[in-house]
Parts: C-alpha cells; structure tokens; sequence
C-alpha cells in the first residue's frame, strides 16, 4: 500500500437528505422522471433499504461473542451450524449475493449460543463484501473473540452481478472456505466438516 493510500481520510458521512438527492439523481439519470407520482416516495424508500442492507456497520462483534458457556458438559468435538441463509452486497456491484453458510468450531472449554453463529453471519454479510472477505471475517471474529481449537467456515453463494447482468450465469455458485486451527492441520478434520455440511 502506498503512502498517500494509508494517509488518505475517509471522507465525511453524506447526511440521510444528500443520500436521497443521490437516488433521485439515478432515477433522472436512467431517463425517468424523479416527480412521477410512482417515484416520489422511491428515494426515501431506497435509502431505508439501504439502512437494512448495510445494518452491520453499526454491530460490535465482540457484543455478538461476549457471552459464552462453559458448563458444557466435557463437550470437546466441533460444533456446526449449518445452512444459515446469508444475504449480503458486493461491493463491486451492491449487487445481492444471497446463499448460505455453514460455520463450525472446536470449543476450547467454552461454547456459544447457537443463534450467535447466526448473528455473526448477518451481522458482516449486512456491509458491502467480496464473499472472500466475508468468509475470512467471521472466521476471525470467532478466532479472536472465542479462541477455540480451530474454526472452519463455508459460504456457498449466487452473486446477482453474475446473474441479471455481466456474463448471466443464472446457476452459478462461488464456494469459499477458510480453515483455521485443527481444520487446517488435519485433513480429516475438513473431510468430516464438509461431509456434515453435505450430509
Ligand atoms: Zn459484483
């Protein structure tokens, strides 16, 4: 990264009225008319959206992980949640790119509430992502926070920028996993995690 990269200030947050002009600007820009009585309302509409899709940025994962369990009961394998329907934006497009996915852990003595797993996952697919980075973030916030014995996560997705436009491969899936821990020392630690999430 150069220098004047790492120097550079994020500029100031637009205010919600600029972020509405901003919609009314595209909406004259694709050739209709911002005033029709269909597309008064459409900015303010978009722009609360947009509010839902980009929720993450307001979350503290350490929230999500702070409370965990110990009393499990001498529970020592890995525990999976799988199938977790994610949505999420890239941030090439703000296109959707929708799918799910499967997260797994080794407790080290300590355990989460299932739903976390869950939240974690809609907590960073709700920012503007490469499914690549959303992958390696949730992982590292169960490494950092929970310190388990290794982490394994996996997210299966279509990407609508590859779908409605571009090349328009409808079927699509982009498959990413990052592995941590026991799962990326033991290669049949990931054989047993992939056939579970399969199975
Ligand atoms: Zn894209």
């Amino acid at each position: 990264m150069t220098a004047s990269k790492k120097n550079r200030k994020k500029p100031a947050r637009a205010s919600r009225a600029e972020a509405e002009e901003a919609i009314r600007t595209l909406i004259s820009w694709i050739g209709e008319d911002p005033d029709r009585e269909g597309l008064v309302e459409t900015p303010r509409r978009v722009v609360r959206s947009f509010e839902e899709y980009f929720a993450g940025y307001a979350i503290d994962p350490a929230d999500i992980l702070s409370r965990t369990f110990t009393d499990v009961g001498g529970y020592t394998d890995p525990v999976l949640l799988k199938d977790i329907e994610m949505e999420s934006r890239c941030e090439h497009h703000m296109a959707p790119f929708i799918g799910h996915a499967h997260v797994a852990y080794i407790p080290n003595g300590r355990v989460l509430g299932l739903s976390k797993l869950a939240r974690l996952v809609d907590m960073y697919s709700r920012r503007m992502q490469t499914q690549e980075r959303l992958t390696r973030e949730i992982a590292g916030a169960l490494e950092k926070h929970l310190k388990p014995k290794g982490v394994a996560v996996m997210i299966e997705a279509e990407h609508f920028c590859m779908k409605v436009r571009g090349v328009r491969k409808d079927h699509a899936q982009t498959v990413t996993t990052h592995f941590s821990g026991a799962y990326r020392k033991d290669a049949e630690m990931r054989t047993a995690f992939f056939a579970q999430v399969k199975g």
